[in-house]
C-alpha cells in the first residue's frame, strides 16, 4: 500500500492545525496562556508545512525561505509555551533567534552546500527541542505524574512538525523517487500520531497541574500559607517514615497562643489575624528549613523536628521568645503576644498521633503553670485508646475552665 506523500502531509498538517486550533480554543476559555502558545505554535507550524506542501516547487526562493522561518519561529513558540506554562516570561529573543541563524545560514551559504544548510537548520531544531525538554525536566518533581511522556512527545512533535519542510528542501530539487518512498509514508503516518499524542500529553499537564493546585488548596491555610492540619499530618506521615529507617528520634510541639481571644477582643478580629500571621512567620524564621510546621486549628500551630527532645526544647524556647520580643502595637495600645507550648520527643518511628496527645497534654500543663512556656511531656501515652478515655473528660471548654479556675 502506497499513500501521496503529498496528501499525506496535507493531512497530517490538517490535523495539527485542528489541534492548534483546539489548544487555542481551550486556552482562551480556560485562560491558560500556555495552551494560546501552544495553539498558536502548532497552527503557524502546520499553516508552513501546509503552504510548502501546496505551492512546492512553484515558491521562489523568498517565500520558501519565509515558510522555512515561519517553521523556526513555531518551534520557538513550543519551547516559550513549555516556559510560560511553568510560570516563566515567553523569551522573545530566543524566540526569534532560531530563524534569525537561518536566514544567516541560507544568505551566506551558496546553493551547492544544500546538507549543510540542512544540517544547521536540523540543529536549531534540535536545539529548540532541548531547550523544551529542559523546560519539562525543571519542573518534574513538582508534577504528581511521571513525566516522560510529557518531555518526548511534544519535543518530537516539534522536531517532526519542522521536518517536512527540511526534507522538501531536500527532495524538490534533486529525486523525486525518494518522495515516494516508504520512509517518507511512515514518516506522515507517524506525524500523525505524534500530532494527536501531544494533545494527549498537553491535557496529561493541565490536569496534572489542576489536581496539584487543588491538593495544595486542601493542605494549605489561606491565611499563613503554612500547612493546614491535613497537609502537616500529610507533611509529618513521609517525615516520620524518613526518620524511622535512619533510626533518629523525632519532636513534636503545640503551640497555643495565651489569651487570644482576649486580643480579637480588644483589638478587633483583623488585627487577631496580623497576629496568626505575625506568629506563623516566627515559628518559619525560629525553627531550621528541615523543620516541618502548621496551623493545626484557630490559634494552635504544630511543629515536627527531626531532633531529640532537649532539642526540641530549645527551638521550642527560641519560638517562645522571638514571639513575646515582636513588640506590636496597635493604636490601642501594645499587644501582649505570648505563647504556650507543649513539647513531646520519641525514638525512632513514633507515631504523629501519639506524639501530638503527648504535646498537648504538656501544653496544657504550660497553660496550667502560668502561659507563656515551654512544657516538655514526660512520657510517651503507653496506648492512644487510653490516653483518649482520660481526656475525653477534658473536653477544651472544660479544660480551658480548669485552667482559668
Ligand atoms: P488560652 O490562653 O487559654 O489559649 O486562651 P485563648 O483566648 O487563646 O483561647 P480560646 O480557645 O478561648 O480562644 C481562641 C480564640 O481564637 C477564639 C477564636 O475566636 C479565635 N480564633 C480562632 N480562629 C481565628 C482566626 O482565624 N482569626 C482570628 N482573628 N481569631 C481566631
Ligand atoms: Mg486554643
Ligand atoms: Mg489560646
Amino acid at each position: 500500500m502506497s499513500f501521496d506523500t503529498s496528501t499525506l502531509y496535507l493531512f497530517a498538517t490538517m490535523v495539527a492545525g485542528m489541534l492548534g486550533a483546539m489548544l487555542l480554543f481551550f486556552g482562551n476559555q480556560e485562560k491558560i496562556p500556555a495552551l494560546k502558545w501552544w495553539g498558536s505554535a502548532y497552527l503557524l507550524g502546520a499553516a508552513s508545512v501546509a503552504a510548502s506542501t501546496i505551492a512546492g516547487a512553484m515558491l521562489g526562493e523568498i517565500a520558501s525561505q519565509a515558510l522555512n522561518v515561519a517553521g523556526f519561529i513555531a518551534c520557538g513558540m513550543v519551547w516559550n509555551a513549555a516556559r510560560v506554562f511553568h510560570g516563566r516570561k515567553p523569551n522573545i529573543p530566543g524566540l526569534v533567534l532560531g530563524a534569525i541563524a537561518w536566514v544567516g545560514t541560507a544568505l551566506t551559504l551558496p546553493p551547492e552546500q544544500q546538507m549543510l544548510k540542512l544540517t544547521i537548520g536540523a540543529a536549531i531544531i534540535a536545539i529548540y527541542a532541548c531547550l523544551t525538554a529542559a523546560e519539562l525536566w525543571r519542573e518534574r518533581r513538582r508534577a504528581t505524574q511521571r513525566r516522560w511522556p510529557a518531555l518526548a512527545i511534544p519535543v518530537l512533535h516539534g522536531c517532526v512538525l519542522l521536518l517536512p519542510i527540511l526534507l522538501g528542501n531536500l527532495l524538490r530539487p534533486h529525486d523525486a523517487a525518494f518522495g515516494n518512498s516508504i520512509w517518507v509514508t511512515v514518516f506522515s503516518v507517524e506525524l500523525i500520531l505524534y500530532a494527536i499524542g501531544t494533545v494527549f500529553v498537553i491535557f496529561m499537564l493541565v490536569s496534572d497541574r489542576e489536581v496539584t493546585a487543588h491538593k495544595t488548596a486542601a493542605s494549605m491555610d489561606p491565611l499563613t500559607g503554612m500547612f493546614n492540619r491535613r497537609g502537616f499530618a500529610e507533611a509529618c506521615a513521609r517525615v516520620i517514615e524518613r526518620e524511622a529507617q535512619a533510626g533518629r528520634p523525632v519532636t513534636v510541639m503545640i503551640f497555643d497562643i495565651d489569651h487570644f481571644k482576649s486580643i480579637n477582643d480588644r483589638f478587633g478580629h483583623p488585627a487577631g489575624d496580623e497576629i496568626l500571621k505575625l506568629f506563623s512567620a516566627v515559628v518559619v524564621n525560629s525553627l531550621r528549613i528541615t523543620d516541618l510546621s502548621g496551623r493545626i486549628g484557630g490559634e494552635e500551630f504544630a511543629a515536627l523536628l527531626p531532633c531529640s527532645l532537649e532539642e526540641g526544647v530549645i527551638a521550642a524556647e527560641r519560638v517562645r521568645e522571638c514571639f513575646q520580643a515582636s513588640g506590636i502595637v496597635c493604636e490601642e495600645g501594645a499587644v501582649e503576644t505570648t505563647v504556650s507550648i507543649g513539647v513531646a520527643g520519641g525514638p525512632a518511628g513514633t507515631e504523629l498521633e501519639v506524639l501530638l496527645a503527648a504535646a498537648d497534654t504538656a501544653l496544657y500543663q504550660a497553660k496550667r503553670g502560668g502561659r507563656n512556656r515551654v512544657e516538655a511531656a514526660e512520657e510517651l501515652p503507653l496506648s492512644l485508646e487510653n490516653w483518649r478515655r482520660k481526656t475525653a473528660g477534658l473536653a477544651p471548654q472544660a479544660r480551658e475552665r480548669q485552667i482559668a479556675a
